[in-house]
């Protein structure tokens, strides 16, 4: 499995994203989206990595807000590779 642990931080996406959930998803409906870390196709009726991410919105002095945004991998490897640009 991959080395990402909750609350590890997501440089590409901006310092407020950290790593809530890495999965191994398979989707029964199908579909391609590419790897955010590598660019190439992945067939989501294979098997993938599905990475969910969130960050805290401010909403006022004391109102916070969850964001949360999921992203599509091709591998373990790929998942390391992304958390670790920056
Ligand atoms: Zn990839």
């Amino acid at each position: 499995m991959s080395k990402a642990n909750r609350g590890t931080s997501v440089p590409s996406l901006g310092p407020e994203w950290n790593v809530q959930h890495v999965s191994r998803s398979v989707d029964a409906d199908g579909g391609r989206v590419a790897c955010a870390n590598c660019n190439v196709g992945v067939d989501l009726a294979t098997s993938h990595r599905e990475v969910e991410v969130a960050r805290e919105v401010t909403l006022g002095r004391r109102r916070l807000r969850s964001d949360h945004d999921r992203h599509v991998l091709c591998s373990d490897g790929c998942v390391d590779e992304w958390l670790d640009r920056g």
